[in-house]
This record gives structure tokens, C-alpha cells and sequence, in this order.
């Protein structure tokens, strides 16, 4: 968050010093960094730290750790520029410098900011706008680290940081295996299964297909056709699918102490998932939604309320029979229902999403018994409008009222 504060000049001028020197100690560190081919930071501050120090005596010496500390995030950055060709000079340029801060070079109180500088430490005092509050009095911390950037007219722009301390996880009492799938996310809550749909698939493609009458015979530089491509939204409805999916699944982990496990799925798409798509790009911005985008969205709302998420080898997790281990024998041309199987020794009936519910949980190293052959297993609850729904347990309780009245 940026405080801007109008200081003295005397204020200024000694912020202005140490700007300076640490601007001399940026620019060494970056140079070291480059002729030594390196960007850590440690390396950077035993090359340079001992000459450093000579050269600016009475400079905090934590100005030196956190130049080399800038320096390294830039030859980082310079790294990532150059890789992609989007670098267009040589080396990193020193053009604006701000100037970063650790716990010993600045302390905070809500009177006044205290910043070291050459002789002794400056006082400013900022007006906190509101936002500020907001974080401040709602178990937001200000972090140790902080910014500081001098502006014309003797404004200093003041940055704190906001950190939120993420909970540690718990010890879980139980399971909810999560299994992902192209228009579907189904869940295992009590042995009870639920498949939400999510028709992601579905939703890509057709907006592939809208995409494509807008841009037919059109170039995507045409203003009216980025406009029309802009107004289809594609992202923001996925990304509230997701989002929503995640929050109801991870809630439901968190108020039953539950660890939710996943898939460990691969970063790049594998053939045998989506494979009726033939466009190799589009299969990968399914493969990135339905799977990827959705597990991460699972593990950073997992993280922020510290359920432990436990992940699990993929493979043949909805060919094997949870039960006894032999093959779930699927119809090859899919038949009626496709996605229903038949176990070759027991042949229980099972849906491939349930299958797999049950594989999750057990290659997480739940040894509970599986129920035997229901009609759960090979017809499982499909919920469609579940957008709006506060919990997961609201949505099973109205399922089993609508079965109830049928
Ligand atoms: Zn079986």
C-alpha cells in the first residue's frame, strides 16, 4: 500500500543521501551479478559486501543486504525479459531506484514511520487512508519489509506491505477425495458421492465457436472485433466457476477437519485425456481448466484456510476396482452409459467418477471399507445448479429432498 507523506528539507535531503549511495550499490551489486553470472543473492553480497562497506562508511550497513536483495530480483526479472527476447538492452538499467528496507532500517508506529539514514533516523508522518484500516484492523500485519521512493516537491511515496499469516494445516480427521474431470468436479463427502457439473469442456468450445464467427475473415486487430471478443468474458465466467467450485469444496474440508486429496496431475496435457479434441491448442486450454487451473484454485483456497491437501498418483485411478483391485471393464463403443463400467470379478456396476473417488481415498491411506455395490456407486447424484449454493451439505440435503418427493 502506498503512503505518500510531504516531508522537510531536511528530511528529504537525508533520504535523498542514502538514495544516492544505495543507487551506487545497486548498480555494483547489478554488474557483479552479470560479469559473475549469477542472480542469488547470496553470492551477490559475499562478492561485493566487503568493498561496499568501505566505500560507504556511514550507510546502515542493511542498505548493502537489501541493494544486493533489489539487485537480485532484477537480474531475475532482466533473466525471465531475455528468455522471451523482451529485453532491449544489454543489461538491467538503474533508471528509477526505490529503495527497499528490512526490520532494521525502518520501524513502524501509527504516529510516525522511522527510516535510518547516513547520521540518524528521519521521522514521517502519514495520513493512513481508509483501505489502510481496513487491513490494519482485520488481522492483516505489516510486514517487515518495506519501500520508500522520493518524488518532486519533497514527497516521499511510502510503500507498506500487508501480510496475512496462512493458518497452519490440521491433523485430518477424514478424506474428501476430489476428482476432476472435462465438465465435471465429483466429490466423496461420508461415502456419499456427488458429481457437480462444471461443463467446462462445453463452455470452451463454445466459445471457440463464437470466437471463430467473430474473427472469421476478420483480423484481431480490427477494434470492433476485439471489442466483440472482449465482451464474450470467457475467463471471468470460468475463473467464477472455479473459484466458487473451490470455496464449497474447501469449506466442506475445513468444517470436517477433513484433508482433501487430489490428483497429481501432470502440467502438460496427457493424450488420453480430452482426446476427441483434435485442435492441439484448444485441448490444452480445455486440459488447463478443467484440470490444472481447477486443482490450483483447489490448493490456494486450501491453503488459505490451512486444510491439508494430499496428492496422489493419477494413474488408473477409474480402471481398477476399489474393492478387490481387478479391471472395471468399460463398453468400448461407450454404448448408453459411457461413463459406467462393470467390475470383472464382482461385476458391481460403477461410475467411472466414483471409481475413482474411491481409488483417491485409498492411495491417500484411508483403509475404511468401501459400501458395497449402491446405487451411489454406478448412478451418483449429478447436480447441475450449484453456483448459488452455500455448502456442499445444503446441496446434498435438497438432493435427497427431490429423490424423497420422486
Ligand atoms: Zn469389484
Amino acid at each position: 500500500m502506498k503512503l505518500r507523506v510531504k516531508v522537510d528539507y531536511s528530511t528529504y535531503s537525508a533520504l535523498k543521501e542514502v538514495e544516492k549511495e544505495y543507487r551506487e550499490v545497486l548498480e555494483d551489486a547489478i554488474n557483479y551479478g552479470l560479469s559473475n553470472k549469477t542472480t542469488s543473492f547470496t553470492r551477490i553480497k559475499a562478492g561485493i559486501y566487503k568493498t561496499e562497506r568501505e566505500k560507504h562508511k556511514d550507510l546502515p550497513s542493511h542498505y548493502i543486504y537489501t541493494a544486493c536483495e533489489d539487485a537480485s530480483e532484477r537480474l531475475d526479472s532482466f533473466e525471465k525479459l531475455k528468455k522471451r527476447g523482451r529485453a532491449y538492452t544489454e543489461k538491467p538499467s538503474v533508471r528509477r531506484v526505490t529503495i527497499h528496507l528490512d526490520d532494521h532500517l525502518w520501524k513502524f508506529s501509527l504516529d510516525t514511520i522511522s527510516i535510518s539514514t547516513k547520521r540518524s533516523r528521519v521521522f514521517i508522518s502519514p495520513t493512513f487512508p481508509k483501505i489502510f484500516w481496513r487491513y490494519y484492523n482485520k488481522g492483516w500485519r505489516i510486514a517487515s519489509e518495506a519501500r520508500f521512493r522520493l518524488m518532486k516537491g519533497n514527497v516521499v511515496e511510502f510503500y507498506v506491505i500487508f501480510k496475512r499469516d496462512e493458518p497452519k494445516p490440521y491433523e485430518p480427521k477424514a478424506f474428501i477425495p476430489v476428482d476432476l474431470n472435462e465438465n465435471s468436479v465429483s466429490v466423496l463427502i461420508n461415502s456419499k458421492p456427488l458429481l457437480l457439473e462444471t461443463n467446462t469442456k462445453r463452455i470452451t468450445l463454445g466459445y471457440e465457436y463464437r470466437r471463430k464467427a467473430i474473427t472469421t475473415g476478420k483480423s484481431t486487430k480490427d477494434r470492433e472485433v476485439r471489442r466483440k471478443l472482449k465482451r464474450l468474458r470467457e475467463r471471468d465466467k470460468k475463473v467464477d466457476i472455479r473459484r466458487k467450485l473451490a470455496k464449497l469444496i474447501v469449506k466442506e474440508a475445513f468444517e470436517s477437519r477433513s484433508a482433501i486429496v487430489l490428483e497429481d496431475l501432470p502440467g502438460r496435457t496427457p493424450e488420453h485425456m480430452i482426446k476427441d479434441i483434435k485442435d492441439k491448442q484448444l485441448r490444452l486450454r480445455i486440459y488447463r481448466a478443467a484440470f490444472s487451473s481447477m486443482k490450483n484454485a483447489i490448493i490456494e483456497k486450501a491453503r488459505e484456510f490451512g486444510v491439508p491437501v494430499v496428492l496422489v498418483n493419477p494413474s488408473h485411478t477409474s480402471t481398477v476396482c476399489p474393492f478387490i483391485g481387478t479391471k472395471i471393464v468399460y463398453q468400448p463403443d461407450g454404448g448408453d452409459a459411457p461413463r459406467v463400467g462393470v467390475c470383472e470379478k464382482g461385476k458391481e456396476k460403477w461410475h467411472r467418477d466414483v471409481v475413482a473417488l474411491y481409488n483417491l481415498k485409498k492411495r491417500a491411506g484411508d483403509v475404511s471399507p468401501v459400501p458395497l455395490g449402491s446405487k451411489e456407486s454406478h448412478d451418483p447424484p449429478t447436480v447441475s445448479r450449484w453456483l448459488r449454493a452455500k455448502s456442499l451439505h445444503s446441496i446434498m440435503n435438497e438432493h435427497k429432498m427431490i429423490e424423497m418427493k420422486v
